[in-house]
């Protein structure tokens, strides 16, 4: 589903060259559910926005479903990323002058298909993450947790291979936290969703199977969450 090859990654402005991410190397299958953990600073952002295509890597591979992202054209890239990646921000980013239900089938607008089918696909997840009642509300009439649904929600539309979030709860109570979690657990294991979580709080990577830590931008930690000893 998911190959990351020998990925280095560094930040130039000027004469400036601040390496971040050094020779990372995982696989990810398809079902399964990966806690990226680290600290404030590690290299987590970097690394997720490398996988969705947001950025090019300065070397290594990136493979999603086999195909090397790094490698595909402006045009071509931004076509597969509609098409086989969804990603879910901390801060939601839902357009505020279009409804819940508008919000979830903008994806698929892009994608020029038919009003009635992108109502039909939008009412059904939107039901799947429970707010079957709310679609023709606005974001701005939803508290945080709803909101955050709706842009699950929206990642979910156009049947990605891959689901990247980054610190989807970052902003959020700890009750509201644990319910998207339960959530994210819920569509990982009835829809087998492939979700990559960034997170730097125990609390969320204790809850999925397994665990990739980052260090200083360096892979340290690959497997099952081992406990509390760190
Ligand atoms: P995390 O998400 O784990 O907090 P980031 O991936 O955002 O970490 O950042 C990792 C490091 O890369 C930090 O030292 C950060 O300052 C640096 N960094 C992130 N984005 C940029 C950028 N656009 N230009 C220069 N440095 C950056
Ligand atoms: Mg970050």
């Amino acid at each position: 589903m998911l190959a990351v090859e020998h990925l280095s990654h560094s930040f130039r402005s000027g004469s400036e060259n601040t390496p971040v991410l050094h020779d990372i190397d995982f696989r990810v299958d398809k079902g399964e559910m990966i806690a990226l953990l680290g600290s404030s600073g590690s290299g987590k952002s970097t690394l997720l926005n490398l996988m969705a295509g947001l950025m090019k890597p300065t070397s290594g591979s990136i493979l999603i479903s086999g195909q090397a992202i790094e490698k595909m054209s402006e045009n071509r890239l931004a076509e597969f990323r509609r098409t086989h990646i969804g990603f879910i921000f901390q801060s939601y980013e839902l357009i505020p002058h279009l409804t819940v239900r508008e919000n979830v089938e903008l994806p698929l607008v892009f994608q020029g298909q038919r009003g009635k089918h992108r109502r039909e696909k939008a009412m059904s997840l939107l039901s799947k993450v429970g707010l079957g009642e709310k679609t023709e509300m606005f974001p701005s009439q939803l508290s945080g947790g709803q909101q955050q649904r709706v842009s699950i929600a929206r990642s979910l539309i156009t049947q990605p291979a891959i689901v990247f979030a980054d610190e989807p709860t970052g902003n959020l109570d700890t009750k509201t936290e644990k319910e998207i979690i339960d959530l994210l657990i819920e569509l990982n294991q009835t829809l087998g969703i492939t979700f990559v979580i960034v997170t730097h709080e125990l609390e969320v990577a204790k809850r999925t199977r397994r665990v990739i830590q980052l260090r200083d931008g360096y892979l340290v930690e690959d497997g099952a969450w081992a406990g509390d000893a760190e």
